[in-house]
């Protein structure tokens, strides 16, 4: 399996904001790498593979160049390291915080 095409450096690395809003977000796999994700205001395309084009259709990837919600609810259901890490990251940080009254 090739690694994703994605230069997460160049990209500012994953947001925990973006991540845990791509936990809200469902992920059909149509294909090797490829995923038609729904939940937010409209459905977008990821491709993880394909270099020809751009990794996912929307603006933030496609305008800010960041590693948005659709390519990180991807890469989870592709069980890819770099976002489990994040993943878990988040997961300690808000555990870190004092719970809301
Ligand atoms: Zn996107």
């Amino acid at each position: 399996m090739p690694e994703p095409a994605i230069d997460f450096e160049a990209a500012g690395g994953v947001s925990a904001d973006r991540l845990e809003r791509s936990l809200q977000l469902h992920a059909a796999r149509t294909a090797p790498g490829r995923y038609r994700v729904a939940g937010g205001a409209h459905h977008h395309w990821v491709d993880l593979y394909t270099t020809s084009h751009p990794r996912c259709d929307c603006g933030d990837h496609l305008w800010r160049d960041r590693v948005c919600k659709h390519i990180l609810a991807a890469l989870l259901r592709e069980g890819d390291e770099r976002v489990l890490v994040a993943l878990r990251e988040l997961i300690a940080d808000l555990r870190s915080r004092p719970a809301a009254a």
